[in-house]
């Protein structure tokens, strides 16, 4: 049985007094929710702020992103060392922003996987494929060689700690969903994936989420299926009420 994670990324977003505020609303809303991990994920700046309010519950807290490299000489970057100082039992890993936006290809987001483990950090991995890419039938090509390329080198412990978030990018702040059915094919894919590269047993107990344009209404269905153990929650994740409600999904 795998335990359900529903995490928020914040992106770019919230200020430390707006941070503080929606992390103390979401602990005192989500205070009897035991039965299933809740993740808040901000930006760097407010980690320690989002952490003074949350510590000592049951929600934990994860980075959007992290370098591959220990402290040193990498001015403007961020190091699994100091994030794991902040409180941070996560980080968010090859999200399609980055890979968009800063270039980040599988073997860049792979060297930042394993120093995360260094650090006793758990990723969330980010895959899924482009709009272009679905519509010319690519869509599992695209995942499975974003999979092998991210996860090469892991030992099989370490994948069953690893969380998958599938987010076609299509479907991403575009207030477009994949149909419940679609994201499930694709999740079972992705276990069929892990499944050859860290055989059945491993792929059974990895966690795989969805995300985009997950919402209150359209979360029960999403999480109905039977591979999506949990949602990675972008723009729905900025307002205490649609996030509490997303984290109280019903079993339908
Ligand atoms: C995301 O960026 O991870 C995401 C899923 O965003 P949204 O929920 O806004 O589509």
């Amino acid at each position: 049985m795998r335990r359900p994670i529903i995490a928020g990324n914040w992106k770019m977003n919230k200020t430390k007094v707006e941070a503080r505020e929606l992390a103390s609303r979401l602990r005192r809303d989500l205070h009897d929710v035991f039965d299933r991990d809740i993740v808040l994920c901000p930006p760097f700046t407010v980690l320690f702020a989002v952490w003074s309010e949350i510590e000592g519950s049951q929600i934990e807290m994860g980075a959007q992103n992290m370098v591959w490299e220990g402290p040193g000489a990498y001015t403007g970057e961020i190091c699994g060392e100091m994030i794991k100082e902040t409180g941070c039992q996560y980080v968010i890993l090859g999200h399609s922003e980055r890979r968009q936006y800063f270039k980040e290809t599988d073997a860049i987001i792979n060297k930042k996987l394993l120093k995360a483990f260094f650090y006793r950090l758990n990723p969330i991995v980010c895959v899924g494929e482009t709009l272009k890419e679905r519509e010319s039938g690519r869509e599992t090509e695209v995942v499975s060689a974003q999979i092998e390329g991210c996860f090469a080198g892991l030992s099989e412990e370490a994948m069953v700690k690893t969380v998958v978030a599938y987010e076609p990018v299509w479907a991403i702040g575009t207030g477009r969903t994949a149909t419940p059915e679609q994201a499930n094919e694709m999740h079972e894919y992705i276990r069929t994936v892990i499944a050859k590269l860290f055989g059945k047993d491993c792929a059974e107990k990895v966690r795989i989420q969805y995300g985009g344009s997950v919402k209150p209404d359209n979360v029960d269905e999403i999480m109905a299926q039977p591979d999506i153990d949990g949602a990675l929650v972008g723009g729905a994740s900025l307002k205490p009420e649609p996030f509490a409600r997303i984290v109280r999904f019903e079993n339908i």
